[in-house]
């Protein structure tokens, strides 16, 4: 016997990996030049520098039985007051690291918050389209989750849909942007609305209704695009944020939750997200990770290639005939399917080995998604089998 829920998950075929993995076997098959994957959210410029020579100079300078020991649970204090000191310097929020809990990356950080959240009855909303574990795993730890769909003109919160989906069960709604799978930036304008009504709302149902901002896209914006940091607007915002994105280290796990001082209940919920993260074995996050990145917290990412890959192909798309938003930020464009059936489209693709994600497991129908942190030389190549599968869907 076994729990049929982490069975079903664990058989479930993940469609992303599934296509990436075909995309590699067809690699060996006919040669590299002949596949065109999209299909990974995978970063494809380096670490900055500045990490790599951090990691030599801990490993030549430090202990080794501490560099690779255990850190505190909730993680080192070097990384913890690293992240306070930055959230400050950048957004003003006096951030402590007591409010700050390191994680194994943004997904371990999501899962924590959302079992911290778990109350008998409790409803999480997520805004369609979204990274499809949000579903997986507030299911798996007996929430309700709650599709709200987003505008499809700009990929913004849809207001109306989202008041009439908020209700006294409701404990959180999760707000990603920049936002993977649509690469849209949700504006100041947006958050001010959607805090505007769960303020309202928490105070006529008498609880705390979070804003999770889960955020490791944060500093992928481009043409100046601002990200609003949301502990700024509204208070009861729990952050889930990774380096996997920005310093293009995913494979090394590493992120955190911050719990601004300010919000309600902030102790109690610290504390709530760090036993969570404590039965599900996710502490201790990589000793020497946790040295480095904080030696590393002011780096940014530099974007020049994601941002010619993204001119390229959506120029290149949209000169075709193919429609989609021209994203702000993350390293995706969700576009709409030709002819309007996705499985249809996918498949005329694959058989081109042109390998992208249908919307379906992001909450929506008529779209694919492509992740261009790619080489630029690929896209290139690709355009040609784009036109061809979009004049056959006509
Ligand atoms: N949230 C979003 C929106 C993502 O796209 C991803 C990864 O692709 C994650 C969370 C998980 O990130 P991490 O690799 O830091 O666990």
């Amino acid at each position: 016997m076994f729990n049929r829920q982490a069975y079903e998950m664990g058989a479930a075929p993940n469609q992303i990996r599934q296509i990436f993995e075909y995309g590699r076997q067809q690699a060996k098959l006919l040669g590299p030049d002949k596949v065109y994957d999209f299909s990974l959210g995978n970063p494809s410029i380096p670490a900055p520098d500045k990490v790599n020579r951090s990691i030599h100079q801990l490993l030549d300078t430090e202990s080794s039985i501490r560099i690779h020991g255990y850190t505190s649970g909730v993680g080192g204090d070097p990384l913890r007051e690293a992240v306070a000191a930055n959230l400050f310097e950048r957004f003003g929020v006096k951030a402590r690291m007591e409010n700050v809990f390191i994680s194994c990356g943004a997904a371990p950080a999501l899962q924590a918050v959302l079992v911290a959240l778990r109350t008998e009855k409790s409803e999480i909303i997520g805004i369609a389209p979204y990274f499809m574990e949000y579903k997986a795993f507030t299911e798996a730890n007996g929430s309700r989750f709650v599709l709200v769909p987003a505008d499809p003109e700009k990929f913004q919160v849809n207001i109306p849909a989202l008041a009439a989906a908020v209700n006294e069960n409701t404990q959180a709604v999760i707000l990603n942007s920049p936002n993977n799978p649509s690469g849209a930036i949700l504006t100041e304008e947006t958050i001010r609305a959607v805090a505007a009504l769960l303020t309202e709302r928490a105070s006529q149902y008498g609880h705390p209704i979070y804003i999770i901002a889960d955020e490791p896209y944060r500093e992928l914006a481009y043409d100046g695009a601002k990200v609003t940091f949301i502990p700024t607007i509204y208070r009861d915002t729990i952050v889930c944020y990774s380096w996997s994105k920005s310093l293009s280290m995913p494979g090394e796990r590493i992120g955190y939750v911050y719990v601004p001082e300010e919000a309600a209940d902030s102790h109690e919920l610290f504390l709530a997200v760090a036993g969570a993260a404590r039965a599900s074995g996710h502490i201790c996050a990589p000793s020497l990770i946790q040295r480095a990145v904080a030696e590393c917290i002011d780096c940014m990412p530099d974007l020049k290639a994601y941002d010619v890959n993204r001119k390229l192909l959506y120029h290149g798309l949209t000169e075709i005939g193919y429609e989609c938003v021209k994203p702000d930020g993350a390293f995706y464009l969700f576009v709409k399917t030709p002819g309007g059936d996705n499985s249809v489209f996918c498949e005329k693709a694959k058989a081109r080995n042109l390998l992208v994600v249908p919307s379906e497991p992001f909450g929506v129908e008529g779209y694919f998604r492509l992740g261009y942190c790619v080489s630029k030389e690929m896209i290139e190549r690709a355009l040609p089998v784009f036109r061809e599968v979009f004049e056959e869907m006509r």
